[in-house]
């Protein structure tokens, strides 16, 4: 076996990925020993389902789809952030919101244009033709999921016997309940390059900042006066994801790290993640960006990600043991 990723951290996608790995390759055993096993299976209860409310207006459906579905209600309709990875998933979480998302659904917010994050656009559009947003790298990008077919059904455990599978680390779970579709994809409607977009919806003041990290044309949404930071992917309570073994462009650390400081300048008191429960609080919001941001320059510590077969990734990947403490004790 060539590719190896040994992992120490109680909670992240990484230690997913070992589990899935080790499962899938080895299915001994040997494999299912593990020893984050027991930790992933208690990290399942990130992914319950719940509508969290955020603060006045804002809303986040958790649990509902691989990705979260975030509801921000105007005077004249309602906005959404980010959609689920189907319609099936999509209805339960609209379902969920319930009387919450009251009027027309205004307009739709891709973060980035990862599947799970804009398969189910159809079911909250409905017949309310709403303007869809992104970053115009969205659109005009070549494709970035080179080995989906073959190595993402690995990284998220598609294929695994349910006896052997826990979660997929950010996830409950991608692709084993409902098989990977686009069907519920809308393409977007209006988009914006350069740094940011500030605009106006259904009374909202938002700001779409373009923040690369998991992805090229990943953005964040902020709203100034709610002072409520949605920074997509680039951020989630897990060590990011920086080069997926389904075969994804390198994601390079020093963009990435760049976009978590423009977003912890922000001052946000809450920050609601396009996966897992939201962190609320301004010093826990600060905290949360700033140690996923330094704690991971490389060479420091246990954190390893092996040789992933991923040109210009360090064979060696560190962080401090303390990265792994402060997520836990969040948690
Ligand atoms: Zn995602």
């Amino acid at each position: 076996m060539s590719t190896m990723i040994v992992v120490n951290l109680p909670v992240q996608s990484a230690a997913a990925l070992a589990v899935v790995m080790l499962a899938t390759l080895c299915g001994t055993a040997a494999g299912q020993a593990f020893a984050g096993r027991e930790k992933l299976r208690a990290h399942s209860n990130e992914f319950r389902q719940e509508v969290i409310r955020v603060t006045d207006g804002v809303y986040v459906a958790v649990g509902y789809s691989a990705s979260n579905v975030i509801l921000i209600q105007g005077d004249s309709g309602s906005i959404i952030v980010d959609t689920g990875s189907n319609p099936q998933e999509a209805r339960e979480a609209r379902a969920a919101f319930g009387n919450l998302l009251g009027g027309p659904v205004r307009a739709i917010i891709y973060t980035h244009g990862h599947p799970d994050h804009t398969g189910g656009a159809t079911v909250f559009a409905g017949n309310d033709n709403p303007d869809i947003y992104s970053h115009q790298l969205l659109v005009e990008g070549a494709p970035d999921i080179v080995r989906g077919r073959r190595d993402g059904g690995d990284q998220f455990g598609m294929r695994l016997p349910d006896a052997l599978y826990i979660n997929a680390g950010i996830q409950l779970q991608y692709g084993r309940v409902t098989p990977p579709t686009r069907e519920g994809y809308v393409p977007p409607t209006r988009t914006f390059s350069g740094d940011q977009l500030s605009l106006t919806l259904a009374g909202v003041r938002l700001q779409l900042l373009h923040t690369p990290g998991e992805t090229r044309e990943n953005i964040a949404v902020w709203l100034p006066d709610k002072r409520v930071l949605m920074p997509g992917d680039d951020f989630y309570r897990a060590f990011p994801n920086l080069s997926p073994i389904r075969g994804t462009r390198l994601r390079p650390p020093e963009v990435w790290i760049a976009s978590l400081d423009k977003m912890r300048d922000l001052g946000a008191e809450s920050l609601v993640p396009g996966h897992m429960r939201p962190v609320m609080g301004a010093d826990s919001a600060r905290t949360a960006l700033a140690e996923i941001a330094h704690k991971r320059s490389v060479g420091e510590g246990p954190l390893l990600f092996g040789d992933a077969g991923t040109p210009g990734l360090p064979s060696t990947v560190g962080a401090p043991e303390a990265i792994g403490a402060d997520l836990e004790k969040r948690h």
